[in-house]
């Protein structure tokens, strides 16, 4: 089924830029980042006020999230070792735990995404996360904080940026359920339902592909979580629910209008044996995760948290048509450029 929606679009999208002047120099993109900063600017206050520590994230790493959907890590030479740089600081953030009980980056991150991904509108090979983590949390709490964090921060916008959401077309009244912390909430099974019934296949075993995930976000007015992911589709640190064997505490926030996900989050996984029994079950070497699984038996704190896509939250925000357009320095999958 084609979709269409104001995110896709794109009458009048944009050319990507030939070099970062270019892309600079241009009106749309200079609103679009002080969009942007105000949103950090917003975050950082909003989690601040509410106990939450930042850390800077680190770059590299022994080993990385290892991702899912076809991703390729970046080797970096670190002496003669094999590093990663960072594709999540997930395993950061919870080797951070004991020390801080909330905590949060503004974590950069590097993914070769399949060439595919190129024509989303929503990938690049370098982003960022607004990444937070909770200790003793479970997923539920975790939903709770990005649904107030993404209320405050789309408000604060609304309230102090009216000129360049003007400039940009964007109109705030999109936000009015966002302002008000209305979002709406559906478990994976019911999403599967919802796209068979529309005629797009959905795998009840899967991840949402990204089609079937445009095609919910389109019909939908207001932000929304999907929760409940079944084991298979993701990443060993996703807790499975002990009340329900094969299914993860987890959720993803789906932004209004076909833009998209925004957001991934979990109760995290935490007991060593669990972690890896979990990790063979995914495909990874438990060796590869030393410092990380040593850690784990020592012990990890249990925690929830959640990652949103700062460039996929600011292309939401402003209305753009693609998620580089929210980038100062845009990186497309397999498009060489500055
Ligand atoms: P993930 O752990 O893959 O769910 O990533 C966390 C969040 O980062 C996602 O919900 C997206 O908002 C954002 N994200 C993931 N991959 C990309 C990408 N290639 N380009 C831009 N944003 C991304
Ligand atoms: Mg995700």
């Amino acid at each position: 089924m084609t979709v269409t929606s104001a995110a896709t679009a794109g009458a009048s999208a944009p050319s990507f830029p030939s070099s970062p002047d270019q892309h600079l120099g241009r009106e749309a993109t200079r609103a679009t980042l002080r969009v942007q900063s105000r949103m950090l600017a917003a975050t950082r206050e909003h989690l601040a006020a509410r106990g939450f520590q930042e850390l800077l994230p680190p770059l590299i790493g022994p080993v990385t999230d290892p991702g899912t959907r076809g991703s390729k890590q970046v080797d970096v030479d670190f002496y003669g070792h094999k590093y990663k740089l960072m594709t999540s600081a997930i395993l950061y953030k919870q080797a951070s735990l004991p020390a801080f009980d909330k905590i949060f980056y503004i974590a950069p991150n590097v993914r070769l995404e399949p060439l595919e991904t190129a024509v989303t509108h929503r990938h690049l090979a370098e982003f960022h996360q607004i990444d937070v983590e909770i200790r003793d949390a479970r997923r539920d709490d975790a939903v709770a904080v990005a649904e107030e964090l993404v209320s405050a921060v789309v408000s604060a916008v609304v309230r102090d940026m009216p000129a360049d959401l003007e400039l940009l077309g964007r109109d705030a009244d999109a936000f009015r359920e966002v302002v008000a912390g209305s979002f709406g909430r559906i478990s994976h099974r019911e999403a599967t339902a919802d796209l068979n019934g529309l005629g797009h296949p959905q795998d009840p075993a899967a991840e949402i592909d990204w089609e079937g995930e445009e095609i919910l976000s389109a019909k939908s007015s207001r932000p929304f979580f999907v929760v409940d992911y079944p084991k298979g589709s993701r990443g060993f640190y996703d807790r499975e629910d002990p009340a329900a064997p094969g299914i993860l505490s987890n959720f993803d926030l789906i932004a209004p209008e076909g833009y998209g996900e925004l957001a991934s989050g979990s109760e995290r996984e935490y007991d060593y044996a669990t972690l890896v029994t979990r990790m063979r079950e995914t495909g990874e070497n438990p060796a590869k995760y030393g410092w990380y699984l040593d850690l784990a038996r020592r012990g990890i704190p249990a925690s929830a948290g959640f990652g949103i896509g700062l460039e996929r939250f600011t292309r939401y925000v402003t209305g753009r048509s693609a998620v580089w357009e929210a980038s100062a320095y845009p990186k497309l999958p397999g498009v060489v450029s500055a």
